[in-house]
């Protein structure tokens, strides 16, 4: 009998706004310590929170586009506890009536489609931070980033394996990118998931929960869960049972291990928040947003499969961003065709090129323009496939045109036919043992006269002339 897992993930995607949620700070990353706290990010007595407009905002967007509920009133809520990155004792968050009910996230996974159901997602602020390493003996405590936007989204219990999990947060991760709310930049802690995991026999109900805290990369996000299914499995089949709490990653040890034993809801003594109003938001605020929204990924994947006949998973790679995916329609614009050939060319040589220097697709140094004009001169026989390479590499490098540089290296491909069938026909007279093998039969002596013939060219001829010119050569 297997197992079944099951994944539900909590992920926190800080907003992009100036200003922190409930005050006037900067939100800035980087900051020296202690430099970007208000009064009211402290909790001065006498303070109060005034809300940040432009987090709603980004909230709505949010709410549109997972095909969410947006509430036309939601509740902030005080969650109770000590900690002393937390300076009011208390988060401000949503409880009861978030602004986002509901909604979905596609994810591809192994060329399959799925929807993962959204629960909810609410707006909160973040608390500070401690410092262990700084001082000897001590902690420190900078309240830098207490108080920042954070939109909570969790979803259901959706996901069947690591794989889709992962494949979630990219989806999620592309999404709030592509509409602007959150700039996803998981190293400075914008983007986390909190990871939900159990296992039971198909068909069982839902067995008991850990949940992992904080995972900042889809790597770690990926190890985590995977070790989680072990270890949940070992322990039921040693006869143990899981038990429900809190658990940290070790990415050194690629563990997880136990943190706390999970609070319930109640531990925190929820209560609407008597310094804040409740939130309206009127069909004229939703509508004005719906006005700015362009199209969304999963929409613009659909279309690629459908209009341009592309695969899922290469439909899937060029919408992973917004950036990639109009680099993609510019330069399909420019060839006006040719779809197929620019997808493998972005997917392959041109995303290998910006990982290899780190670059983002913005800054890449070859335009779609300039990789247009490369891709006809493939398309129109002037280079071969593995010469176009050459050329791609030295206009990256350099930055110049492409029929410059495919004159500079003497890479025009030959096709002249005259020239062709002088080529073969010294190929066929000095390689009279080929010519037998393959007479006899033997399909590897045709190749071996290709490479001879495109050897002799120094790889400049057009490989299906050739090998049309050597057949008809041969059928004599
Ligand atoms: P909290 O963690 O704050 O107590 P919830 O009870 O709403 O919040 O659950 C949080 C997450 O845990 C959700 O993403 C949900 O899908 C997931 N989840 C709930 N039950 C299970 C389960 N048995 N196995 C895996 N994930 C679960
Ligand atoms: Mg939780």
């Amino acid at each position: 009998m297997t197992w079944e897992v099951v994944i539900g993930l909590e992920t926190h995607a800080q907003l992009t706004t100036a200003s922190k949620i409930f005050s006037g700070a900067a939100t800035r990353f980087g900051a020296p310590p202690n430099t970007q706290a208000s009064a009211v990010d402290l909790a001065m007595p006498g303070t109060l929170p005034v809300l940040n407009k432009g987090a709603v905002e980004r909230a709505i967007r949010f709410g549109l586009a997972v095909g969410g509920r947006i509430a036309p009133r939601s509740v902030f809520a005080r969650k109770n506890y000590f900690y002393p990155d937390l300076p009011k004792g208390y988060q401000i968050s949503q409880y009861e009536d978030p602004v986002v009910a509901g909604g979905s996230v596609a994810i591809v996974v192994e060329g399959v489609e799925k929807l993962v159901r959204l629960t909810r997602a609410h707006l909160e602020e973040d608390a500070g931070k401690l410092l262990h390493e700084q001082f000897h003996g001590m902690s420190g405590v900078d309240l830098n980033r207490a108080g920042t936007p954070l939109l909570e989204i969790v979803s259901e219990p959706d996901m069947r394996s690591a794989a889709e999990a992962v494949a979630y947060a990219k989806a999620l991760h592309t999404l709030v990118r592509w509409i602007g709310i959150c700039d996803g930049n998981m190293q400075e802690g914008s983007f986390r998931c909190d990871a939900n995991v159990s296992v039971r026999r198909p068909g069982a109900p839902l067995g008991t929960r850990c949940e992992i805290k904080n995972l900042n990369s889809f790597r770690f996000l990926e190890k985590a869960i995977e070790y989680e299914i072990r270890r949940q499995v070992d322990l039921i089949e040693d006869g143990g049972k899981v038990l429900q709490e809190t658990r940290l990653f070790d990415p050194d040890r690629g563990q997880t291990r136990s943190m706390r034993s999970k609070e319930d809801a109640h531990d925190y003594r929820y209560f609407p928040d008597p310094d804040l109003l409740p939130v309206v938001i009127g069909p004229d605020w939703i509508a004005r947003v719906q006005g700015t929204m362009t199209e969304l990924p999963a929409a613009k994947r659909h279309r690629f499969v459908a209009e341009f006949g592309l695969a899922l998973e290469v439909a899937t790679t060029l919408t992973a961003s917004r950036e990639m995916a109009e680099f993609y329609e510019r330069l399909v614009a420019r060839l006006g065709g040719l779809h197929k050939m620019a997808a493998s060319w972005l997917t392959g040589e041109f995303s290998a090129a910006l990982n290899r220097s780190g670059l983002e697709v913005n800054a890449a140094p070859v335009s779609s323009e300039r990789l247009a004009a490369l891709l006809q001169r493939v398309a129109d026989n002037t280079v071969s496939g593995r010469s176009a390479k050459e050329v791609f590499d030295a206009m990256w490098n350099g930055g110049m045109e492409p029929d410059a540089i495919i004159d500079a290296r003497g890479l025009r491909q030959v096709s002249d036919a005259g020239e062709l069938e002088k080529a073969v026909d010294q190929v066929l007279a000095s390689n009279a043992k080929q010519v037998e093998d393959y007479r006899a039969g033997k399909d590897k002596a045709f190749n071996s006269l290709v490479g001879q013939v495109m050897k002799a060219t120094q790889g400049k001829a057009n490989p299906a002339q050739v090998g049309e010119i050597l057949r008809k050569r041969l059928a004599r």
